[in-house]
C-alpha cells in the first residue's frame, strides 16, 4: 500500500505528508498491492459479521488496526426505497443513500473519520480545510473529538448557516476570506506548503477519499447487489470518484461482478465537469465565478475533475446539468412524497434523474442510486428564500376551521 500520482505514477510512502505530486503536481491516490485486499478480506474475516458503518470495512482502509479511531459513528446511512417518488418519477425502483444521517449531517464524516485519524497517526497538532460548508462543520466535529485544533476558511457570505453553526459550535477558529471557494483552496494550499504542522483535509487528501469509497461498499452490501445507475452531486468532484473507487475495489474482490453507470450532476451556474464530459473530458474550462442555490456544489475550479470524468466515461455513464429551479423543485418533492428533507446540492440527483428517464437514458425498470448528500436543515434560508412564511390567526376554533375550509359537524344527539 503507498500513495501514487494519478497522473505521473511516482509512488510515495503512505506515511509520507504531501498533498500533490512533487514531479508533476498531479493529485495522489491511495493504492493497494494487487491481491491485497481480498488477502485483508480474508485474513480480517470479522469484517462480514460488523454493523455497517465506515469501519465495519477496516481491512480494506490505509489505518493500521492498533490506531486510535477517531470516530462519531459515520457511515451506515439508510438506502430507502421509494414508492411515491418513484411513481411520480415513472420508474419501478429508486433508492434514496441518505448521507444526511451522518454524525454531522453529510457524507463528509466518512472521510473525516479516516482523515483526522491519519492527522493524529502522522503527529499534526492542527487541522485545516477551505470549505463551502459541510467539510467544516465535519473536520471542527472530527478535530474536536480527537483533540487537535481546527481552523476553517470559508468564503465570505457564501455557506449556509446551519454548516457555520456547526464549526463555530465545535470551536473551530473561522475565518472568512473575500472571494469564493477556490480563492480559500488556494491559500489553504499555500499555508499548509509552508506549515507542515497544520494537515490539509480538503479532499485533495487522499485518505478522504478512501473513507468516502465506503458509500460505493455500502450501496452494494444494502442492496444485496450493484444498481444500473448511481447519481451524485458533484462540487470538487471528490465523492463521485470515492464511490467509483470504492466500486472498482468490490469488483476486483470478486464481491460483485459488474459494474453501475455513473452520473455526475451540476448545477447550470457551476459546471464545469459536465462541460468537461461533453466536450470529450480531456480539458477543464474553469468557472470564473460560479452561481447557484445548491451552494455545496458552487465550486468553479474542481480538484478531481479528471478522475470524475473518468468514472462516468469508464462506467458508460453520463453527466448533466439542472437548473436552480430544477434543484428546488426536485428538494420539495422529496420532502413532500418521501419525508426527506436534503440540502438542495443533494436534491440535484433527483432533477437529473427526472430529466434522464424523460430522455430515455434511464429505462422504467432499472434500479437506480440517487446520493442525498447533506441534510436539509443544513441549509435553512432555502425556506425563508422560497416559501411562504406559515399564516398566522388568532387562537381561536373557528379562525383555523375557516383556513383549513373544515365544515362544522353538528354532533346529532337522539333524544329518546
Ligand atoms: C461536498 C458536498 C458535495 C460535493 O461533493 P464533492 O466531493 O466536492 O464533489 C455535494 N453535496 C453536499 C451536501 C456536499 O457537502
Ligand atoms: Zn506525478
Amino acid at each position: 500500500m503507498n500513495l501514487k500520482c494519478f497522473e505521473c505514477s511516482k509512488a510515495y510512502e503512505l506515511d509520507t505528508i504531501i498533498y500533490t505530486c512533487i514531479d508533476c503536481g498531479g493529485l495522489l491516490e491511495v493504492v493497494y498491492e494487487k491481491g491485497e485486499l481480498l488477502a485483508n478480506a480474508e485474513k480480517e474475516e470479522a469484517w462480514k459479521g460488523l454493523p455497517l458503518s465506515v469501519w465495519k470495512y477496516y481491512p480494506f482502509l490505509p489505518i493500521g488496526k492498533g490506531s486510535s479511531r477517531v470516530t462519531l459513528n459515520e457511515g451506515g446511512t439508510g438506502l430507502h426505497i421509494t414508492e411515491k417518488l418513484s411513481a411520480f418519477l415513472g420508474i419501478s425502483r429508486l433508492y434514496i443513500k441518505n448521507e444526511g444521517e451522518n454524525p454531522t449531517g453529510s457524507f463528509k464524516d466518512r472521510g473525516m473519520t479516516i482523515t483526522v485519524t491519519k492527522a493524529r497517526e502522522l503527529g499534526a497538532s492542527t487541522v485545516i480545510c477551505a470549505s463551502t460548508g459541510n467539510t467544516s462543520a465535519s473536520l471542527s466535529a472530527y478535530g474536536a473529538r480527537g483533540g487537535l485544533k481546527r481552523i476553517v476558511i470559508i468564503p465570505t457570505g457564501k455557506v449556509a448557516y446551519g454548516k457555520l453553526s456547526q464549526a463555530m459550535m465545535c470551536g473551530a477558529n473561522v475565518i472568512q476570506v473575500q472571494g469564493n471557494f477556490d480563492n480559500a483552496l488556494e491559500v489553504v494550499m499555500e499555508l499548509t506548503g509552508r506549515h507542515t504542522d497544520i494537515y490539509l483535509v480538503n479532499s485533495i487528501n487522499p485518505f478522504r477519499i478512501e473513507g468516502q469509497k465506503t458509500l460505493g461498499y455500502e450501496m452494494v452490501d444494502q442492496l444485496g447487489g450493484v444498481p444500473d445507475w448511481v447519481i451524485i452531486p458533484v462540487g470538487n468532484a471528490g465523492n463521485i470518484s470515492a464511490v467509483w473507487k470504492g466500486l472498482l475495489e468490490f469488483r476486483e474482490m470478486g464481491f460483485i461482478d459488474r459494474l453501475p453507470r455513473m452520473v455526475g450532476v451540476q448545477a447550470e451556474g457551476s459546471s464545469p465537469v459536465v462541460d468537461a464530459f461533453e466536450s470529450g473530458g480531456k480539458r477543464i474550462e474553469n468557472v470564473k465565478r460560479p452561481e447557484t442555490v445548491a451552494t455545496a456544489i458552487r465550486i468553479g475550479a474542481p480538484v478531481s475533475w479528471k478522475k470524475a470524468v473518468r468514472a462516468m466515461m469508464d462506467s458508460g455513464g453520463t453527466a448533466m446539468k439542472v437548473s436552480d429551479d430544477e434543484i428546488l423543485e426536485a428538494q420539495g418533492s422529496l420532502a413532500r412524497l418521501e419525508g426527506l428533507f436534503v440540502e438542495p446540492a443533494s436534491a440535484s440527483p433527483i432533477a437529473a434523474l427526472k430529466k434522464l428517464i424523460r430522455n430515455g437514458t434511464i429505462a422504467r425498470d432499472e434500479r437506480v442510486v440517487c446520493v442525498a448528500t447533506g441534510h436539509g436543515l443544513k441549509d435553512p434560508d432555502i425556506i425563508s428564500r422560497f416559501y411562504e412564511k406559515p399564516i398566522e390567526v388568532p387562537a381561536k376554533i373557528d379562525a383555523i376551521e375557516e383556513i383549513l375550509e373544515l365544515k362544522e359537524k353538528k354532533t346529532i344527539v337522539a333524544a329518546i
